[in-house]
């Protein structure tokens, strides 16, 4: 059986990826994307322009978000797909969620101060393509570029993340909020890339048993953050909860992604591919 090349995970520039919507577009298509989804963090603003340069190009379309949820502690990503876009509660609720990131930011910025990294703040802003979208990658990007580090993943390690300077704890939204919002609004929550969260086993437990009380049905088990291992162990996480099994690259910028679009291997054949139970959500190119 042929699967299609879905891409059903990565960014732009309205959010921290570093292409337009329509760039990205091309590249997807570039590399052979069939049916793409555009899931900017917190945030539908470039829905309509990839939906349009899609159709355009010949692929097929999902409507995409992922959403930063906090869970027992820990920031857990819920892609949502093929959502109404115009679902008021939806928006809402990612306004809500977006609120806190510029406050957020100039703590950051402080607390880099701190460790004689001026100017962060300002810095960061340079490489915002959205006003109300200010991330971690921004001030990555500028740590890179004032040469306190060689690329974006070694500012995260030392800077970024828990324990280091440029770490601000936030309070993101609820999970069982993010999959009411995905699930009302007529789309599919997915748990994004389950492998990079530091969860013990029973954490990792309750966030899928929860999610799915939540009415949460897929999880990602091909993602640009997985290793081989990681593939096939949340291919049998997916078999053992009953979900949906999504893939997308989380492409974010040509030189800093390690995947490229379109480009994974494909899901296993024992899994039920998330896009099966979205035909009727699917955009579809005039042939
Ligand atoms: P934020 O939503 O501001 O907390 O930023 C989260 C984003 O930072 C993620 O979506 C990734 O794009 C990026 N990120 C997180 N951890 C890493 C890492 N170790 N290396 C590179 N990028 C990372
Ligand atoms: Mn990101
Ligand atoms: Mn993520
Ligand atoms: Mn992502």
């Amino acid at each position: 059986m042929h699967l299609i090349n879905a891409d059903l995970h990565c960014h732009s520039n309205v959010s921290d990826g570093t292409l337009t919507p329509e760039a990205l577009a091309q590249r997807a298509h570039a590399h052979g994307v069939e049916l793409w989804s555009l899931t900017d963090h917190d945030e539908l603003g470039g829905q309509q322009r990839a939906r349009d340069a899609a159709l355009a190009l010949g692929m097929d379309y999902l409507t995409g978000t992922e959403i930063s949820v906090t869970f027992a502690g820990i920031t857990v990503h819920i892609v949502g797909l093929g959502f109404d876009a115009d679902d008021e509660a939806l928006n809402a609720g990612l306004a809500a969620t977006r609120s806190g990131r510029r406050e957020r930011a100039r703590q950051m910025a402080e607390g880099l101060a701190k460790v004689g990294i001026t100017g962060a703040y300002e810095g960061a802003q340079r490489y915002v393509g959205n006003p109300e979208l200010i991330s971690r990658t921004h001030f990555a990007r500028f740590l890179v570029e004032s040469g306190v580090c060689a690329d974006t993943h070694a500012v995260f390690r030392s800077y970024l993340t828990e324990g280091h300077p440029g770490f601000v704890p936030h309070g993101w939204a609820r999970l069982g909020d993010a999959v009411r919002w995905i699930r009302e609004a007529g789309g599919i929550a997915v748990i994004a890339h389950p492998g990079r969260y530091r969860f013990t086993p029973t954490e990792e437990y309750a966030l899928f048993t929860e999610f799915i009380g939540h009415g949460g049905q897929a999880v990602e088990v091909m993602t640009g953050s997985h290793s081989a291992a990681e593939h096939i162990r949340y291919a049998d996480t997916a078999i053992e909860f009953g979900l949906l099994a999504s893939r997308g690259s989380d492409f974010h910028s040509p030189g800093e992604s390690r995947t490229e679009l379109g480009s994974l291997p494909d899901l296993p054949g024992r899994l039920t591919p998330v896009w099966e139970a979205l035909q009727t959500r699917v955009q579809r190119a005039l042939p």
